[in-house]
């Protein structure tokens, strides 16, 4: 075997590999490296990766989940911020011819053109143990740009892979559970223990998969209006809905009263209660209201 095709999730694999390049763990880009393959096995197996797939890969750090998603999918782009692992990069992932490593930052790429260019034709994926200092804007760009995208399969933290999947009435339900249900389903496919990383994380982590759909199955008049009352309601967890409103969509009180009486919502509910579907209802008599339908 290539010492390059080595497993790279072996711990004594990694610290060669970053000895001899003297590399160093950035806290701060999230750098956590897996180094644990049935964790990997099961983050393949949760994107059912066929030869058809096109996947993007955000931060492939030395290429231990780049390998596994080079030998399953068609091919493979992976974004990576950091310079120092570029040449590591070139070793461990040389003798795949499917792959290809873009220096960026996720966040500053435009994704579809990324597609239009790379991986047209084949069904995309991302899949990718995310750097945790961006997961929210990482998944909210990958939801919002309306990308041609079917599964977003990532590794987040345990209470953020909640957050997204969160119902009614739980705890962990907000807005971020509203954004991600809306866009997508999400379904955990397994809760990770922090002693599969390198160096090991301070919080517990899960791995989470959002299947994208075609389109929004909830429909509203408008989406950014939409949004901004789910915020608003979320934004003053404490009061009731109709205070809530109040102070966070530039309506009177009176207004807002009528809005919740046309839905049949009871105004000293709190925000957390209400389904999806009754703040499309909300939204919908809102923007109703402000085009003097
Ligand atoms: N995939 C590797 C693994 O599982 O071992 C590394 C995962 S590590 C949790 C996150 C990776 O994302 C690191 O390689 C880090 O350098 C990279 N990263 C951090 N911020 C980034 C950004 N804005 N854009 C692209 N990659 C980023």
């Amino acid at each position: 075997m290539k010492p390059e095709n080595r497993r790279l999730y072996s711990p004594a694999v990694v610290k060669k590999i970053i000895e001899k390049h003297g590399f160093r763990f950035s806290k701060s880009l999230g750098q956590n490296f897996l180094i644990d393959g049935n964790i990997i096995d099961r983050i393949i197996e949760g994107a059912n990766i066929k030869e058809s797939d096109g996947i993007i890969e955000v931060g492939p750090g030395i290429g231990t989940l780049t390998q596994k998603l080079c030998e399953s999918a068609g091919k493979v782009v992976a974004i990576e911020l950091d310079n120092n692992l570029l040449q590591i990069l070139e070793e461990t992932l040389g003798s795949y011819d499917n792959v290809e490593v873009i220096h960026g930052d996720v966040l500053k790429v435009d994704l579809n053109q990324l597609i239009k260019e790379k991986l047209e034709d084949r069904t995309v994926k991302v899949v990718a143990n995310l750097p945790y200092y961006i997961t929210t804007p990482i998944i909210m760009k990958l939801l919002e740009e309306n990308l041609n995208i079917d599964k977003i399969v990532v590794m987040v933290q345990k209470e953020v892979a909640h957050r997204m999947k969160a119902v009614p009435g739980n705890k962990d339900y907000g807005a971020l559970s509203i954004a991600v249900q809306y866009y997508s389903k999400p379904e955990i496919i397994v809760d990770v223990p922090k002693n599969v990383f390198m160096p090991r994380p301070n919080v517990d982590s899960a791995v989470i998969m959002l299947d994208v759909y075609n389109e929004p199955v909830i429909k509203v008049k408008d989406e950014k209006l939409f949004f901004n009352v789910v915020k608003a309601a979320f934004g003053k967890r404490r009061k009731t809905l109709l205070n809530a409103l109040t102070s966070g969509i530039g309506l009177k009180k009176e207004e807002i009263e009528i809005i919740l009486e046309k839905c049949s919502i009871d105004p000293v509910r709190r925000g957390e209660t209400l389904d999806s579907t009754e703040f499309a209802g909300i939204a919908d008599e809102i923007y109703m209201m402000i085009n003097n339908y």
